[in-house]
């Protein structure tokens, strides 16, 4: 990862997310690499200990309480796992999709997907949420104030799909409330070897291999990966798998979170996104890894080199 970052370092192209104007802000230059292996071993390279927006990554981890709560039948149901074409927070994908919800990683659908945690008491569903993700990451984890104030203060166009949502009756709670705290969530602050800790904690069953604590059924990970394969990198999912080859979540906040099953997670973060908000340098080291290590599942000709 040493030669990667330095041969990667000074790639250009992409922008930060503009929408939330606290993101916009951020150094486009930082990056980090992390790897956390399932044995625990810890390889880190940049500005890893820096803090980021976790944004849509927090997905996968709202996606694993849901299970915990409803088990796989019941959120399938709620939810559903229909692959789009269009842009993430796409209105028209909503409307047009028969189960409305679409996936967990769609906004409507993540939020949605949170929903399902609702509680009457704010406070109380709110540290339901960040209980869960703090497991995965093996640290109490907290959001960033300026984050979540400019992105709820943007947030009608969220706003208004969560109503749509209600408006079909696919939607699991109160919608300024479970918006609110899922503005929250996407605030959540991590840095890159967080993001490998809690991609580690996937690719390790379920037991976060840096506590040892058993955080998620391991019943439950076939979905969430085979979900992030679909639609973790939204409509470039399939390019994504081509150049890849694994399940990973993006977010716009630059984080990359990467699973490679029985082996190790990968937390990359780097801001500037490409047109679907996804990280552009996050992804040319992702697919110089996946080369170098022999990671890709679907060109791996002998066993990854870990
Ligand atoms: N919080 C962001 C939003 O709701 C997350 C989007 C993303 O990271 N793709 O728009």
């Amino acid at each position: 990862i040493e030669h990667i970052f330095k041969h990667l370092k000074n790639t250009k192209g992409g922008k930060n997310a503009d929408y939330i104007p606290e993101l916009k802000k951020v150094n486009p230059n930082s990056y980090a690499i992390s790897v956390f292996t399932i044995n625990g071993e810890s390889y880190n390279v940049g500005m890893f200990d820096k803090e980021f927006a976790l944004e849509s990554a927090s997905k996968v981890f709202s996606l694993a309480l849901a299970l915990k709560t409803k088990g796989v039948a019941k959120v399938k149901q709620m939810i559903g796992t229909e692959q789009t074409s269009t842009v993430f927070n796409s209105v028209a994908a909503i409307e047009e999709s028969a189960n409305h919800t679409l996936n967990s990683f769609e906004n409507g659908g993540a939020m949605a997907t949170t929903s399902i945690a609702y509680d009457k008491n704010k406070a109380k569903f709110e540290k339901k949420i960040f209980d869960n993700m703090s497991k995965f990451a093996g640290r109490h984890l907290t959001y960033s104030r300026p984050v979540y104030k400019s992105e709820y203060s943007n947030s009608d166009h969220n706003r208004a799909i969560a109503y749509l949502l209600k408006s079909y009756k696919r939607f699991y709670g109160d919608v300024e409330d479970t918006l609110d705290v899922y503005t929250r969530q996407c605030s959540a602050l991590v840095t890159s070897k967080d993001v490998a800790i809690m991609a580690a904690t996937l690719a390790n069953g379920g037991v976060n291999p840096k506590t040892g604590e058993r955080v998620i059924d391991a019943k439950f990970i076939p979905y969430i990966l085979s979900h992030m394969v679909t639609n973790g990198l939204y409509e470039s999912s399939e390019t994504w798998l081509t150049n890849v080859g694994l399940p990973a979540k993006s977010g716009v906040g630059g984080v990359l979170l990467i699973v490679v099953p029985g082996v190790m997670g990968i937390g990359i973060i780097s801001p500037p996104l490409d047109e679907h908000g996804n990280s552009v340098k996050g992804i040319k080291t992702a697919e110089a890894m996946s080369k170098m290590l022999n990671l890709g599942i679907f060109n791996r000709r002998q066993p990854c080199k870990m």
